[in-house]
């Protein structure tokens, strides 16, 4: 019931399944290790309803400047400006063990839902038509329970991966690196840098984030011959900061050495057991991407589940959770490695040749470039075609006016599959959903009222078609845009496709 856990049995449940949701430990892990999140997955919170409750705890990521050999900018990453592409800022910073309350509470209230902590799995059997797993309490009890699917998000030791023998691939990333959480007093907020930095210094690269409230982060790369364990103790520590602050401007939350690997899964499902999250991936945390990458997972296998489970969907929709979510990881982590690999480099005059290059590439002045644009899309799966850059792509969110009220779209539109038609050429896409496809809401998008009444206040919608230069997109129930038409035959032969994942 970490982040990934926690999120995919929120969704199941919401979705109409019965969940069986446990962990070993009793109570959510009390450090932050994840600092960053993004607009992808708080448009998931939202479907799960925490958006609210989540909002205290998270703020704007500030910009990224990026600092060389001589102390020089020499790059810059940030985030995209309004109006939102998704309905939130694009790039978050967050506090994560209330973040992992909230999201437990609610996974608590949900009916569905049954929460059982303090409860570890310890055998997982196969069978035809359900598995067969033996949990053990705290108290050394044995739990039996058989269930038709499971889904491991036990975290980067995962048990489930094992049990089912799955390996994972090294994409080749292997670093020693300190992790310093801290929480700045008056004196430190007004004194310590107010952007977050990559200091790509050889001698030891660093990152300092700035997170929510006075809580900051500093990770610190670990030089050859130190002892990663001795590294943790506060009198290395402060050292190490001292460029920064002193026990004058806050005190330390925590500290950790990490090895910062880049691990992928050869396979995400044996049968009737999938794993997800850190279970299936870890990758270097110099975007802040690993939970959101366990939430993706999540938000893309629950509606594959569930449309399965009840009957309505064939197993080849299933088997596009591993081919979608390896791939998009495969992609990310290999953009994440490229960025920690020119934080990191060692050699001296390959350094100051990368900060050249880079000065060069900028002709004088760096620009920002925004986090959001290092986001792959999925290329692969149940995607209509990929010739478009729409395709696999994650569809906007606009806010449009309800009731009066200004409101994002998701939580007035219907779920599942939804064919967004801009309404000056809805008579080219009238369509009748044959009866074994899953039923699809056609929604008519104007910048202007629409026959639905639907005025949309941001215009992102609007500008995404003119942008991509379609009328019609037709979009999974997880938003990801499954296929971009010009002409009702597109679409004809798009939802010819579909048959392959509707019996
Ligand atoms: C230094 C560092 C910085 C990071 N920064 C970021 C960041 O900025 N942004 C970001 O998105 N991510 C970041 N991450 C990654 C992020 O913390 C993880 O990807 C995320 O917490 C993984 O979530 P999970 O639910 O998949 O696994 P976990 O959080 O590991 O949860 C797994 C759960 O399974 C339970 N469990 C394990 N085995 C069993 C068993 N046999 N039976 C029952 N329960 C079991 C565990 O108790 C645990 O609660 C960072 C990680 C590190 C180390």
């Amino acid at each position: 019931m970490g982040p990934t856990g926690a999120v995919l049995s929120a969704l199941l449940a919401q979705m109409g399944l019965k969940v069986l949701v446990c962990d070993a430990s009793t109570d959510i892990y009390d450090k932050p290790r994840a600092i960053a999140l993004d607009h992808e997955i708080m448009r998931v919170f939202q479907e799960i309803g925490i958006t609210k409750a989540v909002e205290p705890f998270v703020e704007p990521f500030t910009d990224s400047k990026f600092f060389g050999v001589k102390g020089q900018l020499i790059k810059c990453m940030s985030t995209l400006p309004p109006p939102y592409p998704l309905g939130y800022v694009p790039s978050l910073v967050f506090s994560q063990p209330p973040l992992e309350r909230v999201l437990r509470e609610k996974v608590g209230t949900l009916e569905n839902v049954q929460v059982k902590l303090g409860l570890r799995l310890m055998a997982l059997d196969h069978a035809a038509d359900h598995v067969a797993l033996t949990f053990e309490s705290l108290a050394g009890q044995k739990e039996h329970v058989q269930a038709k699917y499971v889904v491991g998000c036990d975290g980067a030791s995962s048990f489930v991966r094992q049990a089912v023998g799955i390996e994972l691939e090294d994409l080749g990333f292997d670093q020693p690196w300190l992790v310093v959480d801290v929480l700045l007093n008056e004196k430190g907020m007004s004194k310590l840098p107010k952007v977050s930095m990559q200091i790509c210094e050889p001698k030891r690269p660093c990152t300092y984030v700035i997170g929510p409230k006075n809580h900051r982060r500093f990770e610190v790369a670990i030089n050859e011959g130190e002892d990663p364990k001795a590294l943790q103790s506060p009198e290395q520590v402060w050292p190490l900061l001292a460029r920064w602050m002193t026990p004058d401007d806050g005190v330390l939350w925590r500290q950790a050495s990490y090895r910062f690997h880049a691990l992928l899964a050869k396979e995400w499902r044996r049968g009737r057991v999938m794993i997800a999250g850190d279970a299936a991936h870890q990758q270097p945390p110099f975007l802040g991407q690993g939970m959101c990458q366990g939430i993706r997972d999540a938000h893309n296998l629950a509606w594959k589940l569930a449309q399965l489970i009840k009957g309505q969907a064939t197993q080849a929709l299933l088997d596009t959770y591993a081919q979608e979510r390896s791939m998009h990881v495969r992609e990310l982590t290999t953009r994440i490695k490229a960025i920690g690999l020119l934080v990191a480099e060692r050699d001296e005059n390959k350094a100051l040749a990368r900060d050249e290059a880079l000065l060069k590439e900028a002709a004088g002045e760096i620009k920002p470039t925004p986090r959001q644009n290092v986001q792959p899309p999925l290329n692969v799966g149940c995607l209509s075609h990929t010739e478009h850059p729409a395709v696999g792509t994650v569809f906007p969110q606009a806010s449009i006016m309800h009731q009066g009220q200004e409101t994002l779209m998701d939580d007035v539109l219907a779920k599942g599959w939804r064919l967004f038609v801009q309404s000056t050429h809805a008579s080219d896409f009238k369509f009748q959903s044959p009866g074994s496809l899953p039923s699809i809401e056609v929604i008519e998008w104007a910048a202007e009222p629409s026959s639905q009444g639907l005025r949309e206040c941001t215009g992102v919608v609007a500008e995404w078609f003119t942008r991509m230069k379609v009328h019609a997109a037709l979009i999974r129930p997880d938003h990801c845009v499954f296929g971009v038409f010009n002409s009702g035959l597109e679409l004809t032969r798009a939802l010819d496709q579909l048959h392959t994942y509707y019996p």
